[in-house]
């Protein structure tokens, strides 16, 4: 089984050509936010749901 995901931002899926994009580890796997995108991932990480497994259980920020 491959341990990543296409490497794109999670939400608006700019890929690293198109935008300098932060790498996350999370439950053993790697995603990735480019940088527009990270303060949904900690201010409002409910919204990540679905596209990160879990996502509905963090806490935010
Ligand atoms: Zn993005």
């Amino acid at each position: 089984m491959e341990n990543h995901i296409k490497k794109q931002c999670l939400l608006c899926k700019k890929s690293e050509q198109e935008a300098p994009l932060l790498q996350l580890d999370y439950k053993g796997m790697n995603y990735w936010i480019c940088p527009q995108h990270l303060p949904v991932l900690i201010h409002e990480p409910s919204k990540l749901e679905g596209m990160l497994p879990g996502a509905s259980g963090l806490k935010a920020g």
